[in-house]
């Protein structure tokens, strides 16, 4: 080809500038006549994509447009996401991101990441060696079975990872270059796709579990093989498989489940910046659940070692977070029934479905809602909790808004604006009491990048509970005095990279102090994560 050198300037997303290419490099790479005339600072392109974005007509066309953006020009991509996090973070993930995996094989334009088919099996090794990019940290990997609130999507479900990737790098600063979005595509149970013309993944049903486990055994022995220490993430796997994999894995290389841990640890971020405003302690505290699905029994596990980090002991610290699920508190006399992961949460207590009577007889300072049933933090739950607290904590964190157990509204009414509130999805700004409320929302894009910046720089051979746990205590530092008197319990979106930053110095003082870390340890670890983080530039090194 003629030019080559040219062509794959201007193709690869890394390396393009378009009209960033200064005059001196468009002379020495033979892009003259290739460009139109102006030369554009990287901001003038931001601003012109800024536009170009607003125009589009809904937040879905938005997120294709974005996706488009990356693919061309990721500098670009990166320096519009950094310049409004509040702004474009929702529209490359969550809630948008929903709406694209429902309709991924509509919207698809271009493959981004690598999609492994179980009918490979036995392949997988040959199939990751043709990922282009020598070096990869981080991978994103989901098999779709379980994607958001929406449930099985099969292929549809890799605007997950991609998006998980994208935050990485905007919200914390870990190099995109090193990322990889993977899709394990074992098929699908969902009709709708498998009867669809457009769907693009494998048209067969999902196998049974010896298949599974040994294709996902055969993915991660491939992974460490090409990409020794690489971290992989589980996304949005069903529960049943969730568990056993983290289970399975997590003491044999460096991996973790964003779903039960990440969330775990923002939600006990949250309590702990409700203890600093109430002027207590986490062993102060006695918790109540409704759901005890993988997010409330991970965060109930996360709970628990707060509470020991603050000098309680196993016993008693479980026995301060209880929960309940579809049949009610999880107690000894239904062990038998209960799943593994649940088993250290049943109480020695009757069996009871009336959750108002259990907040009088327990006398919890927080609930927190992960059960997907809208409506159930009703008045009378609200009012109980107000009757045994001075400021009542009330995490609703199901998602999407409609399956929220309340309104921000709603929690703040029921209480006479003394509740600690957080939610899974936004809320729009309130008055309470004359003053305007902006209520929090628990998302895990306060956890998993900075950790995940905090494990690229080190190396970390390991992700451990440890690590969520000093996330969350570390997220909850963050936030200001006058952040935490207007009633917020996590800092705002658009202090994500500071925020991210101190989050992920202090995880990466726990991988050294813990002996995970491959590289020496720094004298100034602020300064050595600083020095890890990627900043989207135009600067003349990137040819
Ligand atoms: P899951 O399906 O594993 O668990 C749901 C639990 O709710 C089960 O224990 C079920 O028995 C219980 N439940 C259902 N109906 C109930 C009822 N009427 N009364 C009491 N309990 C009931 O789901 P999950 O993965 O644990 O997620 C739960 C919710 O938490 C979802 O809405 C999810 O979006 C949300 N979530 C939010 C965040 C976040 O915002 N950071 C993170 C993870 C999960």
């Amino acid at each position: 080809m003629n030019n080559e050198k040219a062509f794959h300037l201007l193709r690869n997303s890394l390396t393009n500038k378009s009209t960033g290419f200064t005059p001196e490099e468009r002379k020495q790479n033979k892009l003259e006549g290739l460009l139109p005339a102006a030369v554009e600072t990287l901001e003038h392109r931001v601003a012109r994509a800024a536009e170009q974005c607003d125009q589009c007509p809904d937040d879905l066309a938005r997120y294709v447009f974005l996706a488009h953006l990356q693919d061309v020009d990721e500098t670009l991509y990166f320096a519009l996401l950094i310049s409004k996090p509040d702004k474009y973070m929702p529209l490359v993930y969550t809630p948008t991101v929903g709406d694209a995996c429902l309709k991924f094989d509509r919207i698809f334009r271009s493959s981004r990441g690598l999609y492994l088919p179980i009918t490979e099996k036995g392949r997988l090794e040959e199939l990751i060696r043709n990922w282009t990019e020598p070096d990869v940290r981080f991978i994103v990997v989901t098999d779709g079975s379980r994607i958001l609130g929406l449930g099985d999507l099969g292929s549809n479900g890799m605007g997950i990872p991609i998006g998980k990737l994208a935050l990485y790098s905007a919200a914390a600063g870990v190099p995109p270059q090193f990322t990889l979005p993977i899709m394990l595509d074992v098929g699908t149970d969902n009709d709708d796709y498998l009867n669809d013309p457009f769907y693009m993944g494998l048209k067969q049903k999902r196998p049974d579990n010896d298949t599974y486990y040994e294709f996902v055994d055969e993915f991660t022995s491939a992974i460490q093989k090409i990409y020794p220490g690489c971290c992989i993430q589980f996304e949005d796997f069903n529960i049943h498989h969730a568990e056993p994999l983290l289970e399975k894995y997590q003491d044999e290389f460096c991996m973790f489940n964003d779903d039960i841990q990440g969330t775990a640890a923002v939600a006990t971020a949250g309590l702990y910046t409700a203890c600093r405003a109430k002027n207590e302690t986490m062993k102060d505290q006695r918790i109540l659940f409704l759901g005890a699905g993988s997010a409330g029994c991970g965060i109930g596990d996360l709970i628990a070692q707060a509470m020991q980090a603050d000098g309680l002991d196993k016993e008693t610290a479980y026995s301060q977070v209880r929960l309940f699920d579809i049949d009610g508190l999880l107690t000894k006399s239904r062990a038998d029934s209960l799943e593994p992961f649940q088993r250290a949460f049943a109480a020695d207590h009757e069996p009871t479905k009336d959750f108002v009577g259990m907040i009088k007889a327990f006398k919890p300072t927080a609930i927190i809602g992960v059960s997907t049933v809208h409506g159930a933090f009703n008045a009378d739950v609200l009012k109980a909790m107000s009757e045994i607290n001075e400021r009542p904590i009330i995490f609703p964190y199901s998602n999407p808004t409609s399956h929220s157990e309340c309104t921000a509204e709603e929690a703040y009414a029921g209480t006479d604006g003394k509740v600690l509130f957080a939610s899974g999805s936004p809320f729009p700004p309130l008055s309470v009491n004359g003053s305007e409320i902006e209520p929090s929302q628990g998302n895990n894009v306060y956890i998993f990048p900075a950790l995940g910046l905090a494990v690229y720089a080190t190396k970390a051979k390991r992700v451990t509970e440890k690590m969520f746990l000093t996330a969350a205590q570390a997220l909850a530092e963050t936030l200001t005095e006058a952040e935490l008197k207007s009633g917020l319990l996590y800092p705002p979106r658009d202090r994500i990279r500071e925020v991210s930053g101190h989050v992920a110095a202090k995880v990466a003082e726990v991988i050294f102090d813990d002996g995970h870390a491959s590289v020496d340890r720094p004298s100034d670890m602020a300064g050595f994560i600083k020095e890890h983080t990627y900043q989207p530039s135009y600067a003349p090194h990137q040819l």
